[in-house]
């Protein structure tokens, strides 16, 4: 079969590559999962891996298989799974265990280990190829009403993790009724972090960095939120517009700065989600003392979140579906930059690297039935 590869270690090396098509028997006990591949969506990190600023080769092999944003049908199923059957739509999480007590028990996204095993991503081969194999433990079921949207899980479920985890952090206060949060960032992952928060009924602010008006600020006052550009409101001094400041602040801009700024713009007892990934090396100077203070006197709280298990795809389903319930053909919006098949290596990393106001960019690898 064919795929999409980069040779680690060389910048801009996506090719196609030709390999063994896996097998249901490839997986031990019977529980093995052959997926056919429909959709492959990329982002950041997919940049970076074909930047050689990341990703390695998996053992035996001097080419990693890209891509970790999956749809699929199954196409076939080991003898002792009973969770899914041939047809079924699915999505594959994305790390598998390592060592630690954390993968022990299934929550590998919680890995202390310092070496990441994740498909497409670091020692793994990942989706972008026609079809993939899998234990059913790393494969959810999608429901058929969700097939044009569900390449939108795996992104989707960073961020439902990051919301979850907040919420579990705030049982530390025994009530906790949040009113208003604000996003940072009006990117892929801050127009879900702001779907998923509205669908949980808090007021959101959702800070870009564009005036609007334009497709993401739409897309942020579709669901009822505001947009606003930290030019007009700058973060640090939100408070004194949104009286108080947010309960809960989820970051997402790439840009670690605003993550201190963030910090300032916290209500008491509220709590700050961070999700950018800031491989750089930026210093900046920052009012100390205050932030301190303000956080020891408001009893806050910061966290941060990267990668979603089992249980985060699960969720992601659920509220993927009341998405559609409630903002109807939204999700599909954020859809923008199709390539078609896997031949479309080259088009897909450029859209990748220079499309104009995408937000998501996916490789169709093969037609829906
Ligand atoms: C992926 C996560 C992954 C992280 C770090 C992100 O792009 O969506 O699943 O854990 O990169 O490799
Ligand atoms: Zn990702």
């Amino acid at each position: 079969m064919k795929a999409i590869a980069v040779t680690p270690g060389k910048p801009n090396s996506a090719h196609l590559v030709e390999m063994r098509t896996p097998e249901v028997a490839d997986i031990e006990g019977g529980r093995g999962v052959l997926v056919k591949v429909l959709r492959v969506g990329v982002d950041g990190t997919d940049k970076e891996i074909n930047a050689a600023e990341y990703g390695q080769a998996p053992p035996g092999f001097d080419f990693l298989v890209t891509g970790h944003e999956s749809f699929g049908q199954v196409e076939a199923v080991g003898q002792n799974v009973t969770e899914l059957k041939p047809g079924d739509y699915a999505v594959a999480t994305v790390r598998r265990p390592g060592h630690s007590i954390y993968d022990l028990i299934g929550t590998s996204d919680m890995t202390t280990d310092s070496v990441y095993y994740e498909r497409g991503i670091n020692l793994l081969h990942g989706y972008l190829a026609e079809y993939y194999v899998d234990d059913a433990q790393f494969i959810v079921k999608i429901p058929q009403g969700l097939r044009d949207v569900a390449v939108l899980l795996e992104p989707m479920t960073v961020v439902e993790k990051g919301i979850t985890q907040a919420f579990e952090i705030q049982r530390r206060l025994r009530v906790w009724r949040p009113r208003r949060a604000a996003v940072m960032g009006a990117g892929t992952i801050g127009l879900m972090a702001t779907l998923l928060l509205r669908l949980r009924g808090l007021e959101v602010i959702t800070f870009g960095k564009i005036p609007k008006p334009y497709l993401n600020s739409d897309l942020v006052e579709a669901l009822g939120a505001t947009y606003v550009t930290s030019d007009e409101v700058p973060v640090a001094e939100s408070p004194k517009k949104y009286a108080g400041g947010f309960d809960l602040i989820f970051e997402a801009t790439g840009y670690s700065p605003i993550a201190f700024d963030s910090m300032q713009a916290l209500a008491k007892n509220g709590v700050l989600v961070l999700s950018s990934v800031t491989g750089g090396d930026r210093k900046v100077e920052v009012p100390a003392d205050k932030i301190n203070l303000e956080f020891v006197l408001g009893n806050k709280v910061m966290v941060g979140t990267v990668n979603a298990n089992r249980e985060y795809f699960e969720a992601g389903v659920r509220d993927m579906s009341q998405a559609e319930m409630e903002y109807p053909g939204w999700l599909s919006r954020l859809l923008t930059d199709r390539v078609e098949g896997l031949e479309g290596y080259r088009q897909l990393y450029d859209k990748l690297e220079e499309a104009k106001g995408a937000i998501k960019v996916f490789c169709q690898v093969a037609d829906f039935a």
